[in-house]
């Protein structure tokens, strides 16, 4: 969507439709006064995002993964080990006639088009003045003075032990590793993934549920040496993979992103080692496999001024968005010996390992790290665009992604349909997700499972009761075929992972 106004018209649709069908209620509380920044889950959306974090689990389970669960609260010192607590904030102006406080970068990324989070205090407040930045509450001018937010939620631990909400999953999981080297008996790399609550104290929090206060992430991390970085086992066997590379160098001319194989990337000098490369290429998988299109996926090469001061590479992979354009969902980072060279130092605790060599090493860390939140709202702004048949709303998730595998609906409400429907639940409820309904027209039915993505409909009629078969409705295709009760848990099984056959 080129034109702004349709782009913020289906933001507002978009919204309005996420929490009539029960995917996403908020700002929460609701009830009270709404706080921004807080969603809900709805009694759908929750059943999505389970969904999504299932898919992404077992990605990294079946690539060797292990994963771990750190406490959300965590003393102040983890946070001061880490560099949170210094430099993670962002800067802030307020508008000399309302006293309203924003966000510098965002405010002249909205008005000017400007990327401007990499920008120092003094070239934000050049920016603000010299292209007429102005408030977007009372069109007032800002105050100049650029001050920094604190992004951490601050709480106490007892009576007076100072600690924070997490700011991130990533640093938490760190704070194990003389487990895992246990664990992995030493040897690397030690691969393992949190999936978890994080929050930031953003200062005006907007886009849904792409800039929350609270939000789910999902973070894994490859512990290795300097040696298993350019030579890397997984590596051989993903080097013809291609990813959509749009480089630095393509950005500044303006030029689209290519299809571009691991190995060719490497030789290119485009990524530095095989498993930074690897690590790219198993976050374009999960995002696949989750069901995002190939056509709305990129990776963004970190410009040399954006790239905080010990990453030695960064990409982003981001996606295309109805709602709001190309949005970061995935950031994939070589922090080196950053993070256990830190903790290191302020826990005084040994955090090297001793090599087969004899060597002793702090390892070097890849990270993959994205949310929960940004790929669960791209698959619903994705199927809400295409949401309009001819006769009805459908939306069309992926099928593994679906919140309800399946609708059982009894044709009636009478001749003994609903007792023998019950009786086709139990069989189903072994393996899917059932939504049994039985009032209002069959029709009104099938509408509602179709305009929250449920993939198939068993239709239980009068045939059933005479030879055992019911109806199994495709939601995309609306086509229908006659199913013996017995093969009903097979039949969906292979349609819910190959697709629908007649
Ligand atoms: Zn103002």
């Amino acid at each position: 969507m080129a034109n702004v106004k349709e782009r913020q018209q289906f933001q507002i649709e978009l919204a309005k439709y996420l929490a009539e069908k029960d995917f996403i209620y908020g700002p929460e509380p609701e009830l009270y006064s709404p706080v921004a920044g807080f969603y809900s889950y709805g009694l759908i959306g929750k059943a999505m995002k389970n969904k999504v974090e299932d898919a992404i689990r077992k990605v990294f389970t079946n690539n060797g993964f292990f994963e771990m669960e750190f406490p959300i609260v965590t003393p102040e010192i983890v946070w001061k080990a880490s560099g949170h607590l210094d430099s993670f904030n962002d800067p802030v102006v307020i508008c000399s006639k309302c006293k309203g406080s924003f966000r510098a970068d965002k405010l002249i990324e909205e008005q000017t088009g400007i990327e401007a989070d990499s920008f120092s205090d003094e070239k934000l407040a050049a920016t603000i003045k010299d292209k007429n930045v102005n408030c977007p509450s009372c069109k007032g001018r800002f105050n100049l003075e650029i001050q920094r937010h604190p992004l951490m939620m601050k709480t106490t631990i007892g009576t007076d032990t100072i600690a924070y909400n997490r700011p991130e999953t990533a640093t938490t999981t760190y704070l194990p590793f003389k487990r895992y080297a246990n664990f992995f008996r030493g040897k690397l790399p030690f691969t393992v993934f949190q999936i978890g609550k994080a929050f930031r104290n953003e200062i005006s929090p907007r886009q849904h549920l792409l800039r929350q206060r609270e939000f789910t992430q999902a973070e894994a991390q490859i512990f290795l040496s300097k040696e298993q970085k350019k030579n890397f086992d997984l590596f051989e066997s993903a080097k013809n993979d291609e990813l959509p590379l749009w480089t630095e160098e393509s950005q500044k001319k303006d030029k689209k992103p290519e299809m571009t194989s691991l190995a060719d990337a490497l030789k290119k000098k485009y990524l530095k080692n095989q498993a930074y490369a690897w690590s790219m290429n198993l976050a374009y998988n999960i995002f696949l496999s989750i069901g995002i299109p190939k056509e709305r996926i990129r990776f963004r090469q970190h410009h040399t001024d954006e790239k905080a001061f010990y990453a030695d590479d960064a990409w982003d992979l981001e996606i295309e968005l109805n709602s709001f354009g190309w949005t970061e969902c995935c950031g994939v980072h070589d922090r080196a010996t950053y993070d256990l060279t830190q903790h290191a130092k302020f826990s005084k605790q040994d955090l090297s390992i001793r090599q087969e060599s004899g060597e002793k090493i702090v390892p070097d860390v890849i990270e993959i790290a994205f949310g929960i939140d940004r790929p669960f709202f791209a698959l619903l702004d994705l199927a809400f665009f295409r949401r309009d048949d001819a006769k009805r709303t459908v939306l069309s998730l992926p099928t593994n992604i679906a919140p309800i595998e399946v609708g059982l609906l009894p044709l009636v409400k009478k001749d003994d349909l609903p007792a023998k429907a019950i009786e086709i639940k139990k069989l189903l409820d072994t393996q899917f997700r059932v939504y049994f309904d039985v009032s209002g027209s069959i029709g009104k039915r099938y509408s509602r499972l179709d305009a929250i993505g449920v993939p198939y409909c068993i239709t239980v009629d009068h045939q059933t009761l005479e030879d055992e078969t019911v109806t199994l409705r495709e939601r995309d295709t609306l086509k229908q075929i006659r199913v013996q009760v017995s093969k009903l848990n097979a039949k969906l099984s292979e349609f819910l992972v190959n697709g629908f056959k007649e």
